[in-house]
């Protein structure tokens, strides 16, 4: 462990495009984006598809996807809800349609990556979501009759199944979600993506933060450090990052992820537990980890910890993490100790844009000239692009079917100002916490929160 890299694997890899150029003067745009993650390179990417003739520009502070989209598990999921239950708890009537969207979204995410020739590694392997404590079997096997209800290709696979799919001791069953799930290479998304808006003609300005959003006569203007955007119409799609937007602060704290990528594993490693099919895994409890094959056969372990710096401090520094490290990798061992002294190469963290009802939420400012998607807690692989549809239809002004969702017009409940903004997530952490070592029993305050709409997930 001491050896890895404190670096996102996915960002290391060859093929990394140059930096392009800073904005240095001022010019104009139809469509001003800001970030280039996935939620800002999607937006970018729909409006010139719509609109060859608008002029689209994307503003980045660092270079594309170098934030939380270049460093993600690569589990690009159908689901727009942070997962089917927390869909239906937040917005049962619509979940049918939602889940209809999420499918449409995951297709037209699969075709892109075609039309563009993005070499991301995009394959639709499906989902295992495997059980290791009876309450959580108990859950799954409830919870794969009510996806089944509702259509989703589910299968429940009992101890001796999961274990003919990938070998671990400590799985006890599993639903694998045979379509509502495909594995991805972050990075190479998010370079393809870039490499497909520039092909369009999109204009990209990158090391070029925006330091400012106001009103201008024509529309908005954007300052940057040596120059400006007068645009008539501006997505923001900062993340976690943001900070342009005072009103969106109430809603999404930063929440820090880390994950181990190990070396590729040999044939007889590999043969040792299977796996042949090749699924993103995730377990079922609450503090959960996530993990997947590479390309190359290495394996990314990751989750598990979601840390919250009091204060909600973003800083490099806490993208290293080492108690979190020794914690991930003592995990690994349990689940897979037929790959004993397989080595970690990478270690790393970012941060997720968590907001208490872990979907993404919308809505505009600036008298409706500007847009915003953020709060994607953790899947926002694939719903980004949902949110690129849905910001460019609220900045169209007229109604559509996605901004007459509710999820669309309904905000999540915020969160409290600092510093009881610490307390409480700290002691739900606790919670959490405890609820895993107590075969997944909500104590008084988790109840509470639920009765509220209010949580904190990663
Ligand atoms: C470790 C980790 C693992 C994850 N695993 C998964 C997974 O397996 N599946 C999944 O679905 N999701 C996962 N996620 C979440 C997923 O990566 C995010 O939901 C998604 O990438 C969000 O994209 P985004 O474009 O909104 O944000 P980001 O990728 O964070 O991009 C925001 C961009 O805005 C820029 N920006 C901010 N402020 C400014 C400014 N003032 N001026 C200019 N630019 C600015 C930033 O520099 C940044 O590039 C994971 C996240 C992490 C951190």
């Amino acid at each position: 462990m001491k050896d890895a890299l404190p670096e996102p694997y996915w960002l290391t890899q060859a093929g990394a495009p140059a930096p392009a150029e800073p904005l240095n003067g001022p010019t104009t745009a139809d469509l001003a984006v800001v970030g280039a993650g996935y939620s800002g390179l999607w937006t970018a990417l729909i409006a010139k598809e719509r609109d060859p003739s608008l002029d689209v520009v994307v503003v980045e502070a660092g270079t594309a996807g170098w934030a939380a989209s270049g460093r993600n598990g690569g589990f690009c999921a159908a689901s727009l809800t942070h997962g089917f239950d927390n869909g239906v708890a937040r917005f049962p009537d619509e979940m049918p349609q939602l889940l209809r969207l999420g499918r449409e979204n995951l297709d037209e995410i699969a075709s892109t990556v075609d039309r563009y020739k993005i070499d991301c590694d995009f394959r639709r392997t499906g989902e295992l979501h495997v059980a290791t404590e009876e309450w959580q079997w108990r859950d799954l096997v409830a919870g794969c009759a009510a996806e089944a209800a509702l259509g989703l290709d589910v299968e429940l696979l009992d101890r001796d199944s999961v274990r003919a799919e990938v070998d671990s001791p400590t799985y006890l069953g599993a639903v694998w979600d045979r379509t509502g799930c495909a594995m991805v290479d972050p990075a190479r998304l998010a370079w393809g993506l870039r490499e497909a808006c520039l092909s369009l003609g999109v204009r990209i300005y990158e090391n070029t933060k925006v330091e400012r959003i106001s009103s201008a006569r024509a529309g908005l203007f954007l300052q940057t450090w040596r120059g400006g955007v007068s645009a008539r119409r501006v997505v923001l799609a900062t993340g976690a990052h943001g900070r342009l937007l005072k009103r969106l602060q109430q809603f999404v704290v930063p929440v820090y992820d880390y994950a181990l990528m190990t070396e590729p594993l040999s044939s007889s490693q590999l043969a040792a537990i299977g796996w042949r099919n090749r699924q993103g895994i995730g377990d079922s409890a609450n503090q959960f980890h996530y993990y997947r094959l590479t390309a190359d056969n290495r394996i990314l372990w990751g989750g598990y910890d979601a840390v919250y710096f009091n204060g909600g401090r973003i800083t490099p520094a806490q993208d290293q993490r080492e108690a979190t490290f020794e914690v991930l990798a003592d995990h690994f061992a349990a689940t897979f100790p037929q790959l004993d002294g397989l080595r970690f190469t990478h270690k790393w963290g970012g941060v997720i844009d968590c907001c208490s009802r872990f979907s993404a939420f919308f809505g505009t400012a600036h008298g409706g000239r500007l847009a915003y998607a953020a709060g994607y807690t953790g899947l926002g692989v694939g719903a980004t692009r949902f949110g690129a549809k849905v910001m460019l239809d609220l900045l169209g002004g007229r109604p559509t079917e996605l901004t007459s969702l509710k999820m669309v017009r309904a905000k999540p409940v915020p969160f409290p100002p600092e510093p009881v903004r610490s307390g409480v997530i700290q002691l739900t952490r606790w919670s959490i916490a405890r609820a895993d070592r107590h075969q997944g029993r909500r104590n008084l305050w988790l109840r509470t929160l639920d009765a509220m709409g209010l949580g904190f997930d990663s």
